[in-house]
């Protein structure tokens, strides 16, 4: 039980790190950055005794910034309370639960809401873009992290992504799209 960490826990916690905790960060295989997050983690995992996971990643997005983690279960609120609350200089803190791909990552970030479905669009000059659809109901709230989303899936998972809100009737996949329509939604998402 725990959160595997790339840093030594005992190094972390007294903020003198051994040779090979040291080496790490010198290396800048560990930034700065990731060290504070590292010792947070550390000071925090002692309470939360059946939460099993492992650090994945930190990543900033504008003034905030976002964690990865793998965890067989959900992210304690607890934990990101802790973490949001030890971490505040770095400006928000989300936690998320690390997924296989962007759209399970994403669904742990925007819970309750969820992707309800998601397209591929190229725009006219070659770039893919992953579409993801999320409920026009939950647009105040996923809309505020949509940087972030963006960050992850190009940061982590090398996707752009574009977040399209859509009303429940439309929630129906198309089975096929003419030209005119891929038009229309280009349109919509400003490309
Ligand atoms: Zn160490």
């Amino acid at each position: 039980m725990g959160i595997t960490l790339p840093l030594d826990k005992i190094c972390l916690r007294s903020g003198i790190l051994c040779a090979s905790c040291q080496r790490k960060v010198d290396e800048g295989v560990i930034s700065r950055e990731e060290l504070s997050v590292l010792k947070a983690l550390a000071e925090v995992e002692a309470g939360l005794k059946d939460f099993e996971g492992r650090y994945v990643r930190a990543i900033r997005y504008g003034g905030n910034l976002v964690i990865l983690l793998e965890a067989s279960t959900r992210i304690p609120r607890r934990l990101r309370k802790e973490l949001a609350s030890r971490l505040k200089d770095y400006g928000q803190i989300l936690v998320a639960r690390y997924g296989r791909d962007p759209e399970e990552t994403i669904n742990s970030l925007i819970e309750p809401s969820r992707i309800i479905g998601a397209d591929e669009i190229y725009t006219p000059d070659g770039s893919r873009y992953k579409v993801l659809k999320i409920d026009k109901k939950d647009q105040h709230t996923v809309a505020k992290i949509e940087e972030a989303l963006k960050e992850i899936a190009r940061k982590i998972y090398g996707v752009e992504i574009l977040i399209e809100y859509v009303a429940s009737k439309e929630r129906k996949p198309k089975i096929s799209m003419e030209k005119r329509d891929i038009r229309s939604s280009l349109e919509k998402l400003g490309l």
